[in-house]
């Protein structure tokens, strides 16, 4: 019997739910096991998977160790497919002080001296495609549909937008600069590049870092490109805006690659 193919990530506190389809097997035993399974319990912290589900709604951990986690899978796919019935939500904010705290950051005087605000995660989001490296991309359902009708547009005119970077969670940025600090990076020169988990508008799902083949991903080079007079051009008409322009009030540098889907949603 044919497995369904869900199009949504189901988005907890410190877990995820993904479609099983969309992951390339790395072994053959779970090669048998994600051939039956229809979603996989990830880890948000460090993306590895825990549990598959299978359609009858049959957990089964991924590694030995994860067998305890395993058991959370069938109660947290209850109580959130209903979600997808309705537009996402905002999840409460989760563990956002702490996050920083390991950082040696205060979230009150991050807010404050980088004029940025806290940024929620949808309780849900949609598959918008393949970003540049195969990777999904994870938008809210309307930047997703924006996206689309925006790549479309772009075609039509002989032009190619590459997403490299969609949705991305709090704790996958703690992540971030977690592997930087390990490279010896300190944590004021990777807030130079990466807002601090919890601050970042790819968090909400509503944020695109754009690209076209044969540039570079996120340089200052991108505004030289066809594809960037386009978006200067035609963005404002899909709803999307470029949110770090030269000299913003966040002393943010300039990113000509970031643009952010109707902003005023979840932080009016
Ligand atoms: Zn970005």
């Amino acid at each position: 019997m044919p497995v369904s193919r869900p199009r949504v990530l189901l988005n907890f506190a410190e877990l995820e739910l993904w479609p099983a389809w969309l992951l390339a097997a790395r072994s053959n035993a779970t090669a048998r096991q994600l051939a039956r399974a229809q979603w996989l319990l990830r880890d948000k912290r460090d993306g590895r998977y825990l549990a598959s589900l299978d359609a009858d709604g049959r957990a089964q951990p991924i590694a030995p160790q994860t067998r305890h986690l395993a058991t959370l899978a069938v109660p947290a796919l209850k109580k959130a497919l209903p979600r997808i019935h309705r537009p996402p939500s905002a999840l409460p904010f989760h563990a956002l002080e702490k996050r920083l705290a390991q950082l040696g950051l205060d979230a009150d005087s991050y807010a404050h001296n980088s004029a940025l605000a806290r940024m929620p995660e949808p309780d849900w989001l949609q598959l918008a495609g393949f970003d540049r490296y195969r990777r999904p991309l994870w938008l809210l359902p309307s930047a997703a549909r924006a996206w689309g009708q925006m790549q479309a547009a772009a075609r039509q005119d002989g032009l190619v937008l590459e997403a490299i970077s969609g949705y991305r969670s709090h704790a996958y940025q703690l992540g971030i600069f977690e592997r930087k600090r390990a490279r010896g990076l300190s944590v004021e020169s990777i807030l130079q590049v990466n807002a601090a988990p919890g601050f970042s508008e790819h968090h909400t799902g509503r944020a695109l870092d754009i690209s076209t083949p044969g540039a570079a991903a996120a340089e200052e080079s991108f505004e030289n490109t066809p594809a960037f007079a386009w978006l200067r051009q035609h963005a404002a008409r899909f709803d999307f805006h470029l949110s770090y322009p030269r000299d913003n009030p966040h002393g943010i540098c300039y990113e000509p690659w970031h643009w952010c889907h109707a902003p005023d949603y979840f932080t009016s």
